[in-house]
């Protein structure tokens, strides 16, 4: 069986070769879950097979499937009742101080079984789904225990399987120091790097290790120490980097060949030119941005100035950012980034496949690549970022079969 989709009014490939990346009046045929054949206008007679699948996107727009490639996808709890205090103007790291943020929801991590953990991040890659999101990048980082990493990393695996979004996994102990370790930062980091990572390693839990370097979380000596044992276990290495204060992140992500650093609200102009020249990728989260009430965002436009790839992700979490749905994202990355929606569905495709290791399998529309598309219910690109807050997808292809169809999974 086969698929095939015609009358498209836009094509988003988000290749560089075509025209910006856009085709008018196209089609896209599909064979075996792979991208067989692209064009524009009458679909020519040798290339149509009657056990096809014809749907007609007319006045629509197609965009690869999105990949959000920062995500805590598996935690327990959520944090509103932080909300009052966020009001009143406690800054983040006064509200982890006291026990909240991070560590409130590691308690709630903690108290849940992996069943319970996984019909909660079921419920959220669900959303995702229906919201045009076919990849997502999954951070552990709210167990910080053995156990309760192993937990949160387990159910991530077995969702993969489960669920028809694909999951790139990341162990993230290195994101907040647990109370068993309270002013023991180099104590825990010798815990993660000899009790937990070389069992992730041996059974195959995560792709990529992440660390959060800030200002009384993980210091850039320690995130160096960190990354740098990571490496040599064999992991690919993510950064949270310079959200706050610029203490250095970009210039280590470079420095240390991390696939990409994250966050980047306070990244120097080093930091920019490092991580261009080391072809590391920028994830902006413009959605935390928002969401922390301080007005600033990334300095995207310097970084595309400066040659820098953007990516472009919900940061999907507890805290700073709870939502999966990364079309409300555009809008922010749009009004808070002057990122154009061209510049964002490509930071949410291929520059976000990217950022995952996945740019050779997903992220464009191109002959030979995995048919993870979406429809969007929109007759351009602009309209899908001017016109906010709904779920604009008509339907979700997924390694070439529809799965969501007008906001209902099948
Ligand atoms: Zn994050």
């Amino acid at each position: 069986m086969g698929l095939i989709i015609k009358n498209a009014s836009y094509i988003v490939t988000c290749t560089d070769s075509i025209l910006d990346g856009v085709i008018e009046n196209g089609y896209i045929i599909i064979k075996d879950g792979l991208i067989k054949s692209i064009g524009t206008g009458v679909i020519p007679d040798c290339l149509c097979d009657k056990n096809i699948e014809i749907i007609d996107a007319k006045g629509k727009t197609v965009t690869p499937g999105l990949v959000d490639c920062h995500t805590h996808l598996v935690h327990g709890g959520s944090r509103e009742n932080e909300l009052p205090m966020k009001l009143s103007g406690v800054p983040y790291i006064k509200i982890l101080e006291s026990g909240g943020g991070i560590l409130s929801t590691v308690r709630a991590t903690r108290e849940l079984s992996k069943e319970q953990l996984k019909d909660k991040a079921r419920k959220s890659l669900d959303q995702m789904l229906i919201h045009g999101t076919t990849t997502v990048e999954a951070k552990s980082g709210y167990g910080l225990d053995f156990d309760s990493e192993i937990k949160c990393l387990e159910a991530a695996k077995e969702l993969n399987i489960e669920h028809p979004v694909d999951i790139v996994s990341t162990y993230m102990g290195a994101h907040a120091i647990p109370p068993e370790f309270k002013g023991n930062n180099k104590g825990y980091a010798d815990f993660m790097i000899k009790d937990v990572m070389p069992y992730i390693k041996e059974n195959g839990l995560a792709e990529f290790a992440d660390i959060f370097c800030e200002d009384g979380v993980f210091s850039v000596a320690e995130s160096e120490y960190i990354m740098k044992k990571s490496k040599e276990l064999g992991f690919k290495l993510k950064i949270h980097a310079d959200e706050i204060v610029p203490l250095g992140g970009g210039e280590l992500a470079a420095k240390m060949g991390a696939i990409s650093a994250e966050h980047l609200l306070a990244v120097s102009e080093q930091g920019i030119n490092d991580m261009a020249d080391a072809n590391v990728t920028a994830v902006l989260l413009p959605g935390t941005s928002f969401y922390l009430m301080t007005g600033k965002f990334a300095p995207a436009r310097k970084m595309i100035e400066n040659g820098v790839r953007v990516a472009i992700s919900t940061d999907y979490n507890p805290g700073t950012c709870p939502t999966e749905n990364l079309q409300t994202i555009m809008t922010f990355a749009c009004f808070g980034m002057k990122m154009t929606p061209l510049e964002i569905i490509k930071g949410m495709t291929i520059n976000a496949a990217y950022a995952i290791g996945r740019e050779n399998e997903i992220g464009s529309i191109e002959i030979g690549k995995k048919a993870d598309l979406v429809i969007f219910d929109s007759p351009n690109v602009n309209y899908i970022v001017y016109h906010f807050g709904i779920n604009h997808v008509d339907k979700v292809v997924k390694g070439g079969k529809i799965v969501a169809n007008n906001g209902i999974l099948k």
